[in-house]
């Protein structure tokens, strides 16, 4: 073999380990930002398509660097990886408690939804978490939702079925994500025994576009319908998707259409300007 190949590709290897895990790693980097409060919830506003009115929010994670505000796809497989996305969903539903309870004890019909992992299924801290994290807030349990992505396999769905009734006792709803887009197929729906479902953006934009995936699209209102679960319909951004969605009885959405993830002054803003449900 050629030396002097192999001695650059080992300079190489040095430089990359040294860029990727300067300052202890990107793990590493993860529980300091996790210590120092770098991790802030965005809140996507969710509308009566029919009303108009505002009926809550979805919070999303965002980690605010002095390099800039990074999105969850960059940060969350990591952060599942390492075990850091439990705290780290703790300290976004803190986060939430304290931006938005006067807003929520105000305007007790709003209601405020939270991304879970598979992980946090697998046993019932997360239940004990949700209590003792609101109780004493202004924010009400009927007011949560707990949000369980169809793409992720489940551990164990018997047990996620416990976690998620404990979650229902006490006031609140779960919705099933991505429906549609993930290995639980239909399974997750029959199982987990979810008050809603949320119709992915990957359908909804096909409105307008390739006719069968449209098709898709009925059969999940459909679905939501015949199965007595509310159905909220993701990453709606024209007004001709709207317009549809409208057309077949859907009644809740979001999406750019009406507004992105806001920083909690810009929602706190933008729920103070619109009539709320
Ligand atoms: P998701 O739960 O399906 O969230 C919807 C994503 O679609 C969000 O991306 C949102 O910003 C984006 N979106 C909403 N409306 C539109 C639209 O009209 N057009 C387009 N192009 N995009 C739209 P985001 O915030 O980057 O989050 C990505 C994913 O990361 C989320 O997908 C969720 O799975 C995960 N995630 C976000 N926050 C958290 C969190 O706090 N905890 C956990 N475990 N996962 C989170
Ligand atoms: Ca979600
Ligand atoms: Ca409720
Ligand atoms: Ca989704």
């Amino acid at each position: 073999a050629n030396i002097g190949g192999v001695l650059v590709g080992l300079l190489f290897a040095l430089i990359y380990a040294m860029i990727t895990f300067r300052g202890g790693g990107p793990v590493r980097e993860i529980a300091d930002g996790i210590r120092r409060g770098e991790f802030e919830p965005y809140y996507q506003p969710v509308i009566d398509i029919v009303s108009g009115k505002l009926i809550g929010c979805e919070a999303l994670v965002r980690w605010r660097r002095r390099d800039g505000v990074i999105p969850p796809g960059r940060f969350i497989p990591l952060a599942e990886a390492s075990g850091e996305i439990y705290p780290m969903t703790l300290a976004v539903m803190t986060k939430a408690r304290d931006d938005l309870g006067a807003l929520y004890g105000r305007l007790p019909h709003l209601e405020l939804g939270f991304n879970l992992v598979a992980g946090h299924f697998d046993n019932l801290d997360i239940v004990d978490d949700v209590q003792r994290i609101f109780d004493g807030s202004p924010i009400r349990m009927s007011q949560l939702m707990f949000e369980v992505t169809e793409r992720q396999p489940l551990q164990n769905i018997a047990r996620a079925r416990v976690v998620i009734s404990r979650l229902q006792q006490l006031g609140a709803r779960v919705a099933l994500d991505d429906v549609g887009t993930g290995h639980g197929g239909l399974s997750y729906l029959l199982k987990l025994g979810v008050d809603v479902m949320k119709m992915d953006k990957m359908f909804v934009d096909a409105i307008g576009t390739e006719r069968y995936s449209v098709a898709i699209v009925d059969s999940l209102v459909k679905l939501a319908a015949d199965m007595r679960l509310e159905l909220i319909a993701e990453g709606v951004e024209t007004f001709e998707q709207l317009q549809y969605l409208r057309q077949k009885g859907v009644r809740v959405a979001q999406g750019y259409v009406f507004a992105p993830p806001l920083p909690a002054a810009s929602f706190l803003q933008l729920a103070d300007a619109m009539h709320p449900a």
